[in-house]
């Protein structure tokens, strides 16, 4: 489904880069919400949200993810949250990796399959996607439906057949992923393809293909995710100084392109959210 107004998301810290290779990553959840709030600012209309502890490392800690979430309404700002389920791809177990729900983030990562993850297995089971699939329904937080590959698409509807997700069906393709679909056009439009109709879907893609994948986004109706997750840099060899800067550039890009970013009250509505968000 094309769309004149663009969703666009920030992913701003991710499980695994870290200060060392990028001084600017937000790491603690000041330094999250702050991101957040620069990058709403220039257009981000969803923040994708993964927690660090005390020494940087990948963490599902409750308190932290509440603690950005409220930081982030502190400062009247009404971009979505969507917090990570991802648990850094297997680094911790099924149980925590539901910890951030809790806190009630307006949408949550579903990875919707298992596969070889660079130099890992990230383990999503049918039987930990159905519960976290269940959980989230519970919970009033919608599914962001993360594809890293084809054969995924089938593992998400087999849970919207078995009535866990509810349309309209929000699909972010992950591309680029050693172990998954290459950051190519012709995978994305296979991938685009696969989707039942009425799906809305959003692309990103590691490193140097994040903003080639994301203009291709732009030009195909669909929406995009920038941010330092993905990729720490803005251009070859030049760190971006920042996630709002990625975002800035790639408001700037839509907007010559003809779609206006749209605002999170916009993208609440585009992707059918019903809970308040508050
Ligand atoms: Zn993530």
């Amino acid at each position: 489904m094309s769309s004149d107004k663009i969703i666009l998301s920030v992913a701003t810290t991710g499980s695994w880069p870290s200060k060392a290779q990028h001084p600017a990553l937000p790491i603690t959840p000041e330094e999250i919400a702050r991101a957040a709030v620069e990058s709403w600012r220039e257009g981000a209309a969803i923040v994708h949200v993964h927690v660090r502890d005390a020494e940087g490392k990948m963490s599902c800690d409750l308190a932290r993810f509440r603690q950005v979430k409220e930081l982030i309404r502190a400062q009247s700002c009404d971009i979505l949250i969507n917090f990570s389920t991802s648990g850094g791809a297997g680094r911790v177990g099924e149980e925590e990796r539901f910890n951030s729900l809790a806190v009630g983030p307006d949408l949550g990562s579903l990875d919707a399959g298992s596969m070889n993850f660079n130099e890992r297995v990230f383990l999503n089971p049918p039987d930990f996607l159905e519960e976290l699939a269940r959980r989230m329904l519970a919970a009033d937080v919608k599914p962001e439906l993360e594809i890293f590959d084809s054969g995924m698409i089938g593992n998400a509807l087999a849970l919207v057949e078995k009535g866990l997700i509810q349309t309209p069906l929000w699909w972010q393709f992950v591309l680029g992923v050693r172990g998954g679909a290459p950051a190519t056009a012709r995978s994305l439009l296979h991938l685009v393809d696969s989707l039942p109709p009425s799906s809305l879907w959003s692309v990103c893609a590691v490193g140097w293909r994040q903003l080639p994948m994301n203009m291709l986004a732009i030009a195909m109706g669909g929406h995009a995710r920038t941010g330092l997750e993905d990729n720490l840099y803005y251009s070859r060899g030049k760190l971006a100084q920042s996630n709002a800067q990625l975002v800035a550039r790639l408001t700037r890009i839509a907007r010559e392109s003809g779609r206006e970013p749209a605002t999170p009250a916009e993208a609440r509505a585009m992707l059918g959210l019903t809970n308040t968000g508050c």
